[in-house]
C-alpha cells in the first residue's frame, strides 16, 4: 500500500512520536501517574497512551495466534501461553502487560496439540441458558475466570450470544438460545462473573453470525429494526449486564459489509449508541483490510497469521503516517485497549501461571451444579422417572455411556483431566477431536443404584440392544449428536442410525428413558413410544454424575428449553439451510426474511405447533401459579404473582411472563418479557415479581433511533412455557412512550 503523503502529516506524526518518547520520564513504571489506582481507568489510559511511541501503540493493536500452527506453518510468539488462542505484546517499560487470550465460553480451552491444559468444562451454553438462572450463570463465569487467571490468562474470549435462528448451526451449543432477553441476561451474567476475577471478557460474535456454513463469506440481509429487536438486542442486553471489556466482531458480512469493517455496526451501534468504551477485536481471520477496518471501528487485529495480510501491522503504520487513518484513531484504539485493561484489573492485578492453585474439586462441583440446573425433562410417562429402587434390572444402551459424555467441537473445546474417554472417534482433527469427557453415566448410575443390576450395551446392534431392553425393568438409552465450529449439521435427525436404535429399544420395552446429549434441538420420530426423555445437552466434565443425579431423583430437574424444538425442518423460516452443503468461499446471501420473528415468535406467527415449545420442561413435582397483577411502578411495568409447589418434592419452577399487544403490531404475537426461577420446598409458596424492560414493549424505529411503545392495551401472561394452556393473563393499558436506544425514557406522549 503506497499512498502519497502530505509532508505536513509526516512531520506531525514524527513530532507526536518524539514528543511522546521525550515526555517519558526516566522513572520506574510503577511510579508513573497512570499506575495510580485512585484515578479513573479512562484517565489512566489517556496518560499512558500519551507516553507511548507510535510503535508501542501499533504493538497493542496487532494480535498473534498463541499456538504453533501446522496449517499456517507458524510458531507462536515467545511470550504467549502454549496452545492458546491469542497473544498481544504489552509495553513493559510503561507497566502494560501483554494480553494472554484464551477461549473460555465453556471453560479454559486449549488449541489442539501435545500439551493441552486439563481444565474444568461447564455444560454447554444452551444448558446454562436452560437453567434460566442468572445467579448460576454468574457463578459459572466466576469459576472460568478464576481458572483462566490461574492458567495465566487475562483476556477470555467468552461469552457468545449469537441468537439461535438456525437450529442446525454447529455452534449453537456455545450460545444461549433463541430469545434475546433470556440469552442476553444469561450471557451478561456469565460475563460479569468472568470479570469478577479481574480478567477481561469478550462479547462475541458481533453480529448476526448465526450459521457456520460459509461463515467467513456469507452476507446476512436483515432490516435494521428487525436486527435491533433480535440478534442485536441479545448482544445489547449481554453488553449492558456484563459490561465486557472487549467485543469480538464476527466473520460474516452484514448488509454488505464485513462485520469487522462495518462502520454502522461498530462505530454507530456499538460505540456511539450503546456507549461501548472497550475495544473491538476481530475474530481469527475476520480482518479484511487496513484503512476501511480501522476507520470502521476495528481496534485490534487478532490471531495472525489467520488473516491474509498483516493489515494492522506495517500497513497500519503506513496508513497512520500517510494520514489515511488519523493519528487520533490509533490513539483511540490504544486507549480503548489499555482503558479496558485498567478498568478490569488486568494491569493492577497481573496474572501469573499458577495452575497448582486451582481448586479443581470445587470447580467440578460448580460444573456439576450447572449441568444439573440445565437438564430439561421433556417427557415422563406415568412417573417413569425418577428411577426407583424397585427397578432391579436396568439396561444402559448407547451414547458411549460406559465411557463418558459428549462435548462440542472447535475453539471452545476444553480438554478434561483424564483425557478423551473415546479417542478413537472421528474426526480427530478440526473441529475435532470428538471429545467424550470421562464422566461415565453408567458408572455414576451403578454407584447410585447399588441394589440394581445395571448392564450396558453399546447400541451398535439394535437387535442385541433390544434383547437386553426386553430383559430389563427399565431402559436408559443414550443418544449423542456431535456438533462443532465451522460446520452445521445436515438436518435435525440424530445421526448414525440412532433413531433406528431408539425405535428398536422402545418397541422392545416401553419403559425406556431417552437421554439426549445433543448440540441443539433434534427431531424425535420415536417420541410416542418413549417412556421419558431427558435433554442433557453437552453436560460438561461432571456430566455423567449430573445425569445420574437427575435420573435417580437426587436432583429434581428444573431446566426449561431456551429454544423451540421443531417437529421438522419444514417448520423453519429456511427449511433448507442456505449454502449447505458448503462450497468453499462461496459468497452466499442469507436473507433473514423472518426479521425479528425468531424461534417461538416465528412459530406463533405462522401458527405452527412445535415438538416442544420454548420455555418447556417438566419437574418431579407440580406447581401452580396465581395472583398475577400488572402495574406501572416508577414508569416501569411490573408483573407480580405467586408460585406454589403443590407436589410432594422440593423443586424449582421457572415462571415466565409473556407480553402481547392487543392493538399494536409487533413482529410476532408475543415476546418473553421476564422470568423468575423460584425454588420451593414441597407445599411452599413464594411471591415474586419481574420488571419489564420497556424495549420489550415497543418496536425500534430506525429513523428516530427510538423504541416506541404504542398507546393501547397489552396482555401480560404468566406461563410455564410459550404454549402453556394453563397460563393466566391480565390486560393493562399503556400510554404511548418513547425510549432512547439504551431504553431510557424520552418522555411520555399522548
Ligand atoms: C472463533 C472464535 C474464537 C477464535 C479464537 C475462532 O475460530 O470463531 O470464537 O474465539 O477462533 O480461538
Amino acid at each position: 500500500m503506497k499512498i502519497p503523503t502530505p509532508l505536513s502529516q509526516i512531520c506531525a506524526a514524527v513530532l507526536l512520536c518524539c514528543s511522546a518518547t521525550c515526555a517519558q520520564a526516566e522513572q520506574p513504571a510503577s511510579l508513573q501517574p497512570w499506575m495510580n489506582q485512585a484515578l479513573p481507568a479512562a484517565q489512566r489510559a489517556e496518560l499512558v497512551v500519551q507516553a507511548m511511541t507510535l510503535d508501542e501503540k501499533l504493538k497493542l493493536v496487532y494480535g498473534y495466534l498463541g499456538a504453533d500452527s501446522d496449517w499456517k506453518k507458524s510458531k507462536r510468539p515467545a511470550g504467549s501461553r502454549p496452545q492458546s488462542a491469542g497473544y498481544i505484546d504489552g509495553v513493559a517499560r510503561l507497566g502494560i502487560p501483554p494480553l494472554y487470550e484464551t477461549d473460555a465460553g465453556l471453560g479454559v480451552a486449549s488449541q489442539p496439540g501435545p500439551d493441552v491444559r486439563q481444565a474444568t468444562a461447564l455444560p454447554s451454553g444452551l444448558s446454562t441458558a436452560a437453567s434460566w438462572d442468572t445467579v448460576a450463570a454468574h457463578a459459572a463465569g466466576a469459576m472460568i475466570g478464576d481458572e483462566a487467571r490461574k492458567f495465566g490468562f487475562n483476556v477470555l474470549l467468552a461469552g457468545g450470544v449469537n441468537l439461535l435462528r438456525e437450529p442446525r448451526n454447529g455452534r449453537n451449543f456455545e450460545y444461549a438460545g433463541e430469545d434475546p432477553l433470556l440469552a442476553g441476561r444469561m450471557v451478561g451474567a456469565q460475563i460479569a462473573g468472568i470479570q469478577s476475577q479481574k480478567v477481561v471478557a469478550t462479547l462475541k460474535h458481533f453480529a448476526l453470525n448465526d450459521q457456520e456454513t460459509n461463515r467467513t463469506t456469507l452476507n446476512v440481509k436483515i432490516d435494521d429494526s428487525a436486527a435491533r429487536m433480535s440478534d442485536l438486542l441479545a448482544l445489547q442486553f449481554a453488553y449492558e449486564d456484563g459490561q465486557p471489556g472487549s467485543v469480538m466482531c464476527g466473520y460474516n458480512r452484514v448488509n454488505g459489509a464485513y462485520a469487522c469493517e462495518n462502520s454502522y455496526l461498530l462505530n454507530t451501534v456499538l460505540k456511539q449508541e450503546w456507549g461501548f468504551k472497550g475495544w473491538v477485536m476481530s475474530d481469527w481471520g475476520a480482518t479484511h483490510s487496513t484503512i476501511p477496518a480501522a476507520n470502521a471501528g476495528l481496534d485490534q487485529q487478532s490471531g495472525m497469521p489467520f488473516d491474509l495480510s498483516d493489515y494492522f501491522g506495517p500497513p497500519l503504520k503506513e496508513a497512520v503516517l500517510n494520514g489515511w487513518v488519523a493519528q487520533q484513531r490509533l490513539d483511540d484504539m490504544a486507549r480503548r485497549i489499555v482503558g479496558a485493561m485498567f478498568e478490569h484489573g488486568v494491569v493492577d492485578q497481573p496474572v501469573t501461571v499458577a495452575p497448582q492453585q486451582i481448586d479443581f474439586p470445587a470447580h467440578g462441583a460448580v460444573s456439576q451444579q450447572a449441568a444439573q440446573e440445565g437438564m430439561v425433562l421433556l417427557k415422563n410417562r406415568a412417573g417413569l422417572l425418577p428411577l426407583t429402587n424397585s427397578a432391579r434390572r436396568i439396561a444402559v444402551i448407547g451414547g458411549h455411556a460406559d465411557k463418558g459424555v459428549m462435548a462440542g467441537g472447535g475453539s471452545s473445546l476444553v480438554y478434561p483431566h483424564g483425557g478423551n474417554a473415546a479417542p478413537e472417534l472421528e474426526p480427530k482433527v478440526w473441529p475435532g477431536p470428538v471429545m467424550i469427557y470421562p464422566s461415565a453415566p453408567l458408572k455414576a448410575l451403578q454407584g447410585k443404584l447399588v441394589s440394581a443390576s445395571v448392564r450396558f450395551d453399546d447400541g451398535r446392534d439394535p437387535a442385541r440392544a433390544a434383547a437386553l431392553a426386553r430383559d430389563s425393568d427399565v431402559v436408559l438409552v443414550f443418544a449423542t449428536q456431535w456438533t462443532g465450529e465451522g460446520m452445521d449439521v445436515p438436518d435435525l435427525a440424530l445421526p448414525q442410525q440412532q433413531n433406528a436404535l431408539i425405535h428398536a429399544v422402545t418397541a422392545a420395552n416401553p419403559r425406556t428413558v431417552v437421554v439426549l446429549e445433543t448440540g441443539g434441538p433434534v427431531t424425535m420420530p420415536w417420541l410416542e413410544q418413549a417412556g421419558a426423555v431427558l435433554q442433557a445437552w453437552y453436560p460438561g466434565t461432571q456430566g455423567g454424575v449430573a445425569i445420574a443425579s437427575v435420573l435417580t431423583g437426587e436432583v429434581n430437574p428444573s431446566g426449561r428449553l431456551p429454544m423451540t424444538f421443531p417437529v421438522s425442518a419444514a417448520q423453519l423460516p429456511r427449511p433448507k439451510l442456505d449454502g449447505y452443503p458448503e462450497q468453499a468461499d462461496a459468497r452466499i446471501e442469507v436473507d433473514y426474511h423472518e426479521g425479528a420473528a425468531v424461534g417461538y415468535k416465528w412459530f406463533d406467527l405462522q401458527r405452527l405447533t412445535p415438538l416442544f415449545p420454548f420455555g418447556f420442561g417438566l419437574s418431579y413435582t407440580e406447581f401452580a401459579m396465581s395472583g398475577l397483577r400488572a402495574e406501572l411502578r416508577e414508569g416501569r411495568l411490573q408483573a407480580s404473582f405467586e408460585v406454589r409447589n403443590t407436589g410432594k418434592r422440593a423443586g424449582k419452577q421457572v415462571a415466565q411472563i409473556y407480553l402481547a399487544p392487543l392493538q399494536a403490531s409487533w413482529e410476532a404475537p408475543k415476546r418473553l418479557g421476564g422470568f423468575s426461577k423460584v425454588s420451593l420446598a414441597a407445599g411452599a409458596r413464594a411471591s415474586t415479581s419481574v420488571t419489564i424492560d420497556p424495549r420489550l414493549l415497543g418496536t425500534f424505529d430506525s429513523v428516530s433511533k427510538r423504541w416506541l411503545v404504542a398507546a393501547g392495551d397489552y396482555r401480560i401472561t404468566l406461563a410455564a412455557h410459550a404454549r402453556d394452556t394453563q397460563a393466566s393473563s391480565v390486560v393493562i393499558h399503556l400510554d404511548a412512550a418513547s425510549y432512547d436506544v439504551q431504553g431510557r425514557p424520552i418522555g411520555a406522549q399522548h
